[in-house]
């Protein structure tokens, strides 16, 4: 267990606020027990997510006092696309106000291209996993997701170094059963959030990119985590060791035609996102064509001026080899505490977040009252620490049944902001949560005192099971 020492010092804090437990306990109530609807304020520390929460350099504010705000033509625009290119060699960039705006303009213009020169019948994506909205924008748009991580991503308590990768037998098998002309696009997550922040490998990005161009589909890389990814393969793969960060990256995106971005990941803004093309220039004007009406005009999409130049920094600063190395070590430390606390957890541990297994410390909770809601539930109380469930609450109906859909982990994430806490914060975070494990079988499920009809989990109510 190495504590990494922070690359950076502080020259400006937000004091948080350390509330005791029966100010949590009101609180949590007046938030019908789901952390979503908790004030940021009632919170000590938040781990709901690392998307657009870590801290800004000193050298990214500089950036947005360089703002140039013309509506066409924005110089930080061009700095955004050098940036882009100096990393990814993709010609063509759309800036985006987020990741899912990309996604929205990026996949219709696939499916129509799909659809005009491919004759396809179905508008079917591959992915190791999708995203929740990369798969909302492709069912949006009538398409299919089927998704083909490797197995061994759900074996929480097994190392393996690569749960991220697709299983190359299934991709194939998916293609034939399909038919490859309706085969829409591959999508290459990096790092594969759905199984814990895990990386895919080099070798694998070639394989999948190798099986696309035999079949003649494009591939998307969906890159909210690929600076982490990049580090895992120098540290993991063979033959990458002393290759730099940046050379890493260009060789992972000769392995995509396309890549979407949710710049509130790895980029460390606390907003934007793009889409880029390597080379298709009829594809790019589509995507340019969706823009306008859905994003903005195709040099800013979204964003303002000095938001550009905080990104085209942070593309550079998201790459650092010192920083990576602090970052990852500072969730594998976490991780490591936890482990030797006694508390089960996905095993490596993923670039952005600790994933806990909630179904073995509370195994006496079935999944429809929640198991790993009522963990996270107890973790704030104990603690002010804010985590967020990925189990059946998450997971929902089925929508022919109406039934709880069995969800096959029941896992409370932890994920970690960039830059913004500290290593003593992980050890304050560790020794609530060991405390919370030692009391477990007190620990009580929760029932629905509201449920909404679609993507319950941020706004329903609950109450606890007596
Ligand atoms: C966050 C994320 C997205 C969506 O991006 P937003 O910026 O939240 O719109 C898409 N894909 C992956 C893998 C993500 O992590």
């Amino acid at each position: 267990m190495k504590r990494i020492p922070e690359p950076f010092r502080i020259k400006m804090v937000e004091p948080i606020k350390m509330t005791n437990f029966a100010d949590r306990e009101k609180a949590l109530a007046e938030a019908g027990y789901n952390p979503f609807l908790l004030p940021g304020d009632d919170v000590y520390i938040d781990l709901l997510t690392d998307s657009g929460t870590g801290a800004m350099s000193d050298y990214q504010w500089a950036g947005m006092m360089m703002g140039d705000e013309s509506y066409a033509g924005s110089r930080n625009f061009y700095n955004l696309k050098d940036a882009v290119h100096h990393f990814f060699r993709y010609e063509y960039l759309v800036p985006t106000h987020q990741g899912r705006g990309a996604e929205q303009i990026l996949f219709p213009a696939l499916i129509r291209r799909a659809k005009d020169v491919r004759n396809a019948d179905k508008h079917v994506f591959i992915s190791n996993y999708h995203f929740d909205t990369t798969a909302a924008h492709v069912e949006l748009n009538g398409g299919e997701v089927i998704n083909v991580v490797d197995e061994r991503a759900y074996d929480t308590t097994t190392y393996y170094d690569w749960k991220g990768d697709f299983d190359l037998e299934k991709l194939e098998t998916a293609i034939k059963e399909n038919g490859a002309k309706n085969i829409t696009g591959i999508i290459t997550t990096v790092t594969c959030n759905s199984s814990g922040g895990q990386p895919v490998s080099m070798a694998n990005m070639r394989a999948v990119y190798e099986i696309g161009q035999k079949y003649d589909i494009p591939v998307v890389i969906d890159s909210a985590r690929y600076c982490e990814n990049a580090y895992f393969i120098k540290q993991r793969e063979e033959g990458y060791r002393d290759k730099s960060i940046t050379d890493i990256i260009r060789e992972m995106y000769s392995y995509g035609d396309m890549l979407t971005m949710s710049a509130k990941k790895d980029p460390l803004v606390n907003i934007g996102g793009m889409c880029a093309i390597r080379e298709k220039k009829e594809l790019f004007q589509a995507v340019q064509t969706l823009c306008v009406p859905m994003e903005g005009f195709v040099t800013y999409g979204g964003l303002a001026g000095r938001d550009m130049e905080a990104l085209a920094r942070g593309l550079h600063e998201g790459a650092d080899e010192s920083f990576l190395h602090y970052r990852i070590g500072q969730v594998k430390y976490l991780g490591d505490r936890l482990a030797e606390g006694g508390v089960p957890i996905q095993h490596p541990t993923g670039g952005h977040a600790v994933f806990v297994d909630a179904k073995k410390i509370v195994p006496h909770i079935p999944g429809d009252q929640f198991p790993a809601q009522a963990l996270c539930n107890a973790l704030y109380l104990e603690s002010g620490v804010r985590p967020v469930e990925i189990g059946s609450f998450l997971l929902g109906r089925d929508p022919a049944t109406g039934l709880q859909k069995e969800s096959p982990l029941e896992l409370m994430r932890l994920a970690i902001p960039r830059r913004v806490y500290t290593n003593d914060h992980m050890d304050y975070i560790a020794d609530a949560l060991i405390n919370v494990t030692k009391n477990a079988k007190d620990i009580k499920g929760f029932d629905f005192e509201y449920e909404p009809p679609v993507l319950r989990h941020f706004t329903a109510r609950l109450k606890p099971i007596k």
